[in-house]
């Protein structure tokens, strides 16, 4: 199938042909007529799909086939709004936006926050077609009266799972409230979770379903392997695979904005280019550090989960989880940033004993088990105790043996105040949709102090886990009785190749 066979207008065929695409991707494939035909859409695809041209060709096709809107003043204001959840990903869309459009009359703008309001107010008083913004700026506009939503017909939500994770739940819906009842609306999610087919529900009028990817799968180009590490010696392995591999563009992701920024500076006193990239830097750092690490200046990019959700480099060829996500999602989402459109890709985790119940939330997830290499001179101890990993105020209990029966398959953490990024740190975590593991801002769960927790976590050897014979030290050395992993209600052991026994995915800690 060919871009011309999906009904798009000469202007954009050539757009798009003059950015070297020949062939529309899945998605762009399914999406694509869809949305012309004016369709609402619920669309499943990860980012690395091309699922952004498969909504912004079609969007610039239906509003360069109708009539600029104009208010009162004679002034155009915008027939469609995207709204994704972080700047990197806003901006992103944008570019895009200007390259596809580039033959068509058509205006567009980012709107988000961490920049100046008035270059906005400028951009809006000029009059523009396209406006993509992040929740929290556009309903700062909007309150000071600076933006005229009245003539929106198009409503794209962009990683409506992310805008979820990060709370923005409340403010998508004060938005959509804000827009006209008659309008065509798509929606993108990595993944069809039980929240977004709620919202779907209430935003979308019988949509198209189109999906690229099968439920919570992970890209079949990205080729993922644990290395067993100790806690302590993460950052020597992650040097040594560095160098000995040769990785030139290594993404790097960590749990929070302190652990990248420490760790980057650690990997510059190892002699090596790297930076931290989180919400704590400015837009304009970001932007600079993206630039370098795509021209090749930096060599690795240590990330938080949010900062990285727009990243989007072509052939990305390594991703290393130097932390594993406390929620499984965010390792779908992370490793999606390899692989892309059509290109192999590893994906790296490096897993120490804290954290061998998140990986089996995570491959009760994926639905797989992930296999698992010991790199020589790294072998982890095999008596290794778990222990509480603390994030900030948070403190995460993902140590095989630190999940009470019954509470679902996601590692239990102590209440805590951490401040996640993005918008709940101010939203209170609104939307959230119990993600598994995502901090609880606020109260102590009732009845279980920290003291009576730390008690009763206990620590699980690497030893007595269900390894894989490469990984155990010898036959009867302590390991449990292999239905130590059955019949438990929480699955709370991952069964390393034999997925069959794996309890049914996706529990939550609801
Ligand atoms: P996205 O999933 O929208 O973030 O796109 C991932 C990458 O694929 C981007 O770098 C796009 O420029 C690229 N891309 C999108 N569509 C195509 C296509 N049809 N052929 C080749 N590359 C594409």
């Amino acid at each position: 199938m060919s871009f011309q066979d999906l009904g798009l207008i000469q202007p954009i065929l050539r757009a798009v042909s003059e950015q070297g695409y020949t062939t529309p991707t899945p998605i762009q494939q399914q999406a694509i007529p869809v949305v012309l035909a004016g369709h609402d859409l619920l669309a499943a695809a990860q980012t690395g799909t091309g699922k952004t041209a498969g909504f912004t060709l079609p969007l610039l096709q239906r509003l360069s086939g109708g009539q600029p809107a104009r208010n009162a003043k004679g002034r155009t204001i915008p027939r469609a709004l995207i709204l994704t959840p972080t700047r990197e990903l806003a901006a992103q869309v944008h570019e895009n936006l200007a390259a596809y459009g580039r033959h068509l009359k058509l205006s567009s703008m980012t709107m988000y926050g961490g920049v100046g309001m008035q270059p906005q107010i400028n951009a809006l008083e000029r009059g523009v077609d396209i406006v993509v913004a992040t929740p929290g700026r556009l309903l700062d506009h909007q309150s000071q009266g600076n933006l005229d939503l009245s003539a929106v017909q198009m409503l794209v939500l962009d990683e409506a799972d992310r805008m979820l994770d990060m709370g923005f739940v409340h403010d998508m819906r004060r938005i959509v409230a804000l827009l006209p009842r008659q309008r065509q609306n798509l929606l993108f999610s990595a993944t069809f979770s039980d929240d977004i087919r709620r919202l779907a529900g209430d935003f979308l009028r019988e949509p198209k379903e189109v999906s690229v990817a099968p439920r919570n799968s992970t890209a079949e180009l990205v080729e993922q392997i644990v290395f067993p590490v100790d806690r302590e010696r993460k950052r020597e392995l992650l040097v040594n695979l560095i160098q000995t591999r040769n990785w030139q563009q290594t993404l790097v992701f960590t749990r929070t904005k302190h652990g990248a920024n420490r760790l980057a500076e650690q990997l510059e006193r190892d002699g090596l280019k790297a930076t931290g990239f989180h919400g704590n830097k400015t837009q304009s750092a970001r932007l600079r550090a993206l630039a370098d690490f795509k021209n090749g200046k930096l060599q690795v990019l240590v990330a938080t989960d949010i900062a990285a959700r727009g990243i989007d480099i072509d052939q990305l060829p390594v991703v290393v989880n130097y932390e594993l996500p406390n929620i499984p999602e965010d390792y779908v989402h992370r490793i999606g940033r390899t692989g892309r459109a059509g290109a192999e890709g590893q994906a790296i985790s490096l897993v120490c004993v804290d954290e061998l119940g998140f990986l089996r939330d995570i491959e009760r997830l994926v639905r797989k088990p992930i296999t698992q290499q010991i790199i020589a001179g790294f072998e982890p101890d095999p008596n290794a105790k778990a222990q509480p990993i603390v994030m900030g105020r948070t403190v995460l209990h993902g140590g095989e043996d630190s999940r009470r029966p019954g509470r679902g398959g996601a590692a239990r953490q102590q209440p805590a105040r951490a401040k996640p990024e993005g918008r709940s740190a101010r939203a209170g975590n609104a939307g959230n949709g119990g993600q598994a593991g995502r901090p609880r801002q606020g109260k102590p769960q009732p009845g279980t102090p920290p003291e009576s927790r730390a008690d009763s976590w206990k620590s699980t050897p690497w030893a007595e886990l269900d390894l894989p014979p490469h990984l155990r030290r010898g036959q009867g050395n302590g390991r449990r009785p292999s239905s130590g992993g059955q019949g438990r209600s929480q699955g709370g052991r991952s069964d390393f190749g034999s997925g069959g026994r794996r309890q049914g995915g996706g529990q939550r800690d609801r």
